[in-house]
């Protein structure tokens, strides 16, 4: 497992931020994680279904962008 904060990737020309638009993928949620698999396979989950998946989805290479502390009012 390997958790990313807001590293500089270049590899895609969009930013790396999640917004309104990003949405959980169990339950349609605002999300505020992105899953990339090794497989270059995305996944989102809001900070519920991130935190709950996050033992279940821990393949090597898999890539985790967390940007639920936006939801604790900036703590951390
Ligand atoms: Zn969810």
């Amino acid at each position: 497992m390997a958790t990313v904060e807001a590293t500089e990737t270049a590899n895609e020309d969009r930013p790396q931020t999640l917004t309104a638009f990003d949405r959980c993928d169990s339950c349609g949620a605002q999300a505020y994680m992105r899953v990339t698999m090794a497989s270059g396979g995305e996944l989102l989950f809001c900070a519920h279904h991130g935190n709950k998946n996050r033992d279940k989805i821990n393949a090597p290479g898999t890539v985790w962008y967390d940007e639920s502390y936006r939801l604790s009012g900036g703590q951390g």
